[in-house]
């Protein structure tokens, strides 16, 4: 399914993912006492990785970073995850 995405078609699963990692690693690591991690540094690098994924997924055709959209238009991130074509330039990739 995520494979026929616009995301997955367009190569850009490993820039998610690293965001997904960096959020899950920031909320996680400050609860750890042996991560040495303080809350306020687990903070930023949660934000770092949300930051990342929205700077960089965006659309090869027309440049619309699609989760910066989203975070305006919450009805834009189910056709990033379920069409293979933009959703603002209609290209199908
Ligand atoms: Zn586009």
């Amino acid at each position: 399914m995520f494979k026929e995405s616009v995301i997955g078609k367009t190569g850009q699963w490993w820039k998610l993912g690293i965001g997904v990692i960096a959020m899950l690693f920031g909320s996680i690591a400050p609860v750890v006492d042996s991560t040495g991690i303080s809350m306020m540094t687990g903070t930023v690098i949660a934000l770092v990785g949300y930051a990342f994924s929205i700077a960089f997924i965006s659309c090869p055709q027309c440049r619309l970073r699609w989760f910066w959209k989203a975070l305006i238009y919450s009805e834009l991130y189910k056709p990033l995850f379920t069409k293979s074509t933009c959703p603002n330039c209609e290209h199908e990739f």
